[in-house]
């Protein structure tokens, strides 16, 4: 019988968030097992397999909530790190023509705003103003293990956002079907919908968010998305941490309530005091956990997501430059499909149904504008996010993926005339699980809360444990530091 391996920690998934736990807590000397369940890492990040000369990932297009800390902890610029544009503008495309740009500039993204009206405009300033002093405030407790939350007029504001839904909190402040569909695509990541009193909040999260310093800002790496991936495992394998790919955790291993390691699909048992998990805290307690574990008495713990909604990762090569139908637009932008706030209303109900909509809204960038090395000389990249939509089980319809892209194609086609002939190649991606179920509670809970078990060692590190589900890798910083004490 071979000996049992032994380490300090074993993390159970190879995306973002567990590479990131893995790193932070090898350079703490601290002997690590990560466990990818795919054969290869990155998890949404890994890179779509788009053929020779092309680079795009699976699932996430853009970065807005990288955590500085984890970004200056674990030196990312020094291992090559870098981003193409500032900020990308915030684009609501019209089929009159008349896109509304957000910028970070509030004069000129108020002028845009006039063409459609101007009392939105006059309110813009004071609504930026107060969405980033809110979000500001916010952030000791959504970036910080224990962070207070706010006090005086930002506690009262978020009091009322936080009973608010991002459709009701947008029409309080402007009456341009543009606008407030424009800025509602933020507040449905994660699959919320824009009538769930969470929403609004969710617009405040991303505001609190930061890139390169910037508040608020949306950034596409140097290399693509996958550059980020790929940085994570030069950094995860420099620090010492063992990175197996192709191995599924089935169960973890307890010894007196206490967490004692991982057993895996071919029946390996790997050991270690602490145990982190990227994947969500239903999966990893209810799915992982031995049976016997369920008499601790933690059922809130086993909240499965309720949400029937997901959302697709869209990924198109193109074989020429993308015209706008002869529109000016900024080239380094994110794009938005969705002309009035009732579009994520109508597209949620069809997709609660089951059913694929006809018209789904989304966002799409053309990261090749920005980097040309992310494709053949002259030809393009295009990636959408397009959501809400029912889960997709591909494996279990046929033609599902046919259907899905077929809508994407459509509505670009409106603004891209003729973009269908340019397609030569298109990937759809979805995560074809529910979305994690995003709660007020939940959110304005501190970043512990979401990241403690009531199993002794065990520590969720994912997307999941974050306020609201993006390429963060804060979970995964506090988690790991929480396993570093040993215990709770
Ligand atoms: C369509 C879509 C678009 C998105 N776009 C963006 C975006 O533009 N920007 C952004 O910031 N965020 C975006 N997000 C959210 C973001 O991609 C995710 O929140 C983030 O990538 C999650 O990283 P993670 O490492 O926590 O999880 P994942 O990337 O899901 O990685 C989890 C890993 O765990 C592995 N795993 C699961 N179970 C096991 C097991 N039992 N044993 C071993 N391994 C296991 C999986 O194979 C996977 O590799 C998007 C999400 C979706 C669905």
């Amino acid at each position: 019988m071979s000996a049992p391996r032994s380490y300090d920690a074993i993390v159970i998934g190879g995306g973002v968030s567990g590479l990131i736990a893995a790193a932070y807590l090898a350079k703490s000397h601290k002997k690590v097992l990560l466990l990818e369940a795919e054969d290869r890492l990155g998890g949404l990040c890994a890179p779509a397999n788009l053929g020779d000369g092309f680079s795009a990932a699976r699932g996430a297009p853009t970065l807005y909530a990288l955590d500085p800390v984890v970004i200056r902890d674990l030196k990312f610029a020094r291992s090559g790190l870098r981003f193409l544009t500032r900020d990308l503008a915030m684009v609501g495309l019209r089929s009159d023509g008349k896109h509304i740009v957000l910028s970070r500039d509030v004069h000129d993204t108020a002028a845009s705003i006039a063409v459609h009206s101007p009392s939105d405009a006059q309110a813009w300033p004071r609504f930026h103003k107060e969405l980033f002093e809110i979000a500001r405030a916010m952030r000791p407790r959504w970036w910080e293990a224990r962070g207070a939350l706010p006090m005086g007029d930002a506690c009262r504001s978020l009091d009322t956002i936080a009973r608010t839904s991002a459709t009701a909190w947008l029409d309080s402040w402007f009456e341009s079907e543009t606008l407030k569909a424009t800025l509602c695509f933020d507040a449905t990541a994660g699959s919320v919908s824009s009538l769930e009193p969470a929403s609004a909040l969710s617009l405040v999260w991303r505001a609190a968010q930061e890139m390169s310093g910037l508040q608020g800002a949306v950034m596409i790496p140097q290399g693509g998305m996958t550059a980020l991936t790929e940085v994570l495992v030069k950094t995860a394998t420099e620090v010492g941490c063992e990175l197996r790919t192709g191995v599924r955790a089935t169960r973890l291993i307890l010894d007196q309530g206490r967490v004692a390691g991982v057993q895996t699909e071919s029946g390996s048992a790997y050991f270690a005091p602490v145990v982190l998990s990227a994947t969500p805290r239903y999966q990893t307690l209810s799915e992982l956990a031995p049976r016997e574990a369920l008499s601790i008495g933690y059922g809130d713990a086993l909240e499965r997501p309720i949400s029937p909604l997901t959302e697709a990762c869209i990924v198109m090569k193109l074989r020429s430059a993308p015209a706008f139908g002869g529109i000016a637009v900024p080239l380094a932008s994110r794009f938005i499909l969705a002309e009035k706030p009732e579009a994520y209303i109508a597209a949620e109900m069809t997709s609660r149904g089951g059913a694929i909509p006809d018209e789904i809204p989304m966002e799409f960038v053309i990261p090749t504008w920005m980097d040309s090395s992310l494709a053949p000389p002259g030809q393009h990249i295009l990636s959408v996010i397009a959501r809400p939509l029912p889960l997709l089980r591909f494996e279990e319809r046929a033609g599902l993926k046919t259907l899905v892209a077929a809508r994407v194609v459509a509505a670009l086609e409106k603004f891209m005339p003729g973009i269908s002939r340019e397609i030569s190649d298109i990937e759809v991606f979805s995560p074809g699980v529910a979305g994690y179920p995003i709660r007020v509670p939940s959110m304005l809970a501190d970043a512990a809360h979401r990241i403690e078990t009531p199993i002794e060692g065990l520590f969720l590190c994912g997307a999941g444990a974050e306020a609201v589900p993006a390429i963060s890798g804060r979970a995964a910083r506090i988690a790991a530091s929480f396993a570093m004490k040993g215990g709770r």
